[in-house]
């Protein structure tokens, strides 16, 4: 529905010229919750705001529903968006925000109400309709935010960081509600942020940026069990690297021999090559402690990170003191009798490990 085709984005000219974005192509589908994930200066906010209209792109077309945006003024498009800053009008009361943008766009007085009471409701807001907006908590300002955006009905809906100035809590809790809302109204969300764990949570489907390119696109459970390459292993969730020795590949399954001179198989696309050295990612919780001797390497227990929902193992491996970090889940009163200083083998699960390209 969204199609982003070649956009560059260049700031600045000659000597000072800096490239936002590099020919970046990304189909977004309609109802869909998509996200665009990145390190902070990847040029996510610079895409979110191409789309708007805020700016214009220095190469390449941004289509929506097959239409050339190009030329159209942020207010002619059908796109609304949600700030980091609520931006509210403070002086105003939580319905009047909501209205402000469709009275603006001059819709009738019986339908502004309507609508008002319609998106106090969707966002569990109707019982403070009256109350100004300046004495309302900062989650509940979000929500006023969000009516407020929701309320002309676009056909997209852009969101900026929108949950990274609420507390933890209450981030959990409007991450449900935002995917609760997007379901609900069937509109196309776009959502930026630089949080991994959020992007995971709510998504359909994530795009993972890094300097000014796409690296990968995919579902969460694409991205976090299939990684590309190691920028996006490292960026989404805790990834062990380890050198591996590729023997042989026959579609997506790869047989490799480990420093320990073990061999092992793992996941690989058929991107990657089928000789040669190659990086296997392996996820901390895709592996085991085992006895000494036993598994596919060997190491001396280093730390133990107990984190109430698991505990995390950290290994010096043998042989070049490469670290390797395994994640538990913990049982009530459950001990496993380890210490710092034991000798350990680790087990990796059949194809728990995904080659990466280069
Ligand atoms: P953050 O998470 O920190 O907001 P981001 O991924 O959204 O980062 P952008 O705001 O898109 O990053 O910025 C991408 C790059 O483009 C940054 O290096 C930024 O300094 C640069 N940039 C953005 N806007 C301009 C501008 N108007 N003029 C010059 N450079 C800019």
């Amino acid at each position: 529905m969204i199609e982003i085709q070649d956009v560059t984005k260049v700031f600045g000219s000659g000597e000072g010229a800096f490239r936002a974005l590099d020919e970046v192509s990304v189909t977004i589908r309609e109802n869909e919750f998509f996200t665009l994930l990145g390190p902070s200066g990847c040029g996510k906010t610079t895409l979110l705001r191409l789309i708007a209209g805020f700016e214009g792109p220095t190469g390449g077309q941004i289509l929506l529903g097959g239409e050339d945006l190009s030329g159209q003024p942020p207010y002619r498009r059908p796109v609304n968006t949600v700030f980091q800053s609520y931006a509210l009008f403070p002086h105003m009361t939580v319905a009047e925000n909501v209205g402000f943008g469709i009275k603006m766009l001059g819709r009738p007085k019986s339908e502004i109400s309507g609508t008002v009471s319609e998106m106090l409701e969707l966002v569990r807001m109707s019982h403070l309709a009256d109350r100004q907006t300046s004495q309302i908590s900062g989650g509940q300002q979000q929500r006023v935010a969000l009516a407020r955006a929701l309320a002309p009905r676009p056909k997209v809906l852009l969101l900026d960081e929108p949950l990274s100035a609420l507390d933890f809590k209450l981030r959990k809790e409007m991450q449900l509600e935002l995917k609760r809302l997007q379901s609900e109204t069937g509109i196309t969300f776009v959502f930026v942020t630089h949080d991994q764990e959020e992007a995971l949570t709510m998504s359909d489907r994530v795009a993972v940026m890094s300097d000014g390119e796409i690296r990968q696109i995919g579902t969460p459970r694409e991205i976090y069990d299939h990684p590309a390459e190691r920028f996006v292993a490292d960026f989404i969730g805790d990834t062990n690297f380890l050198k591996a020795e590729m023997l042989g590949r026959e579609g997506e399954s790869a047989r490799l021999r480990l420093a320990s001179g073990q061999e092992v198989h793992a996941r690989a696309s058929e991107a990657t090559a089928s000789s040669g050295t190659v990086t296997l990612a392996i996820r901390p919780e895709h592996a085991d402690l085992a006895p000494e001797g036993e598994g596919v390497l060997g190491g001396t227990l280093e730390d133990i990170v107990y984190f109430g929902t698991d505990t995390h193992y950290h290994v010096a491996l043998d042989g070049g003191g490469e670290r390797f970090v395994l994640r538990k889940q913990n049982q009530p009163d459950e001990d496993r009798g380890y210490q710092r200083g034991d000798r350990v083998g680790i087990r990796l699960g059949r194809s728990a490990g995904q080659v990466l390209r280069d």
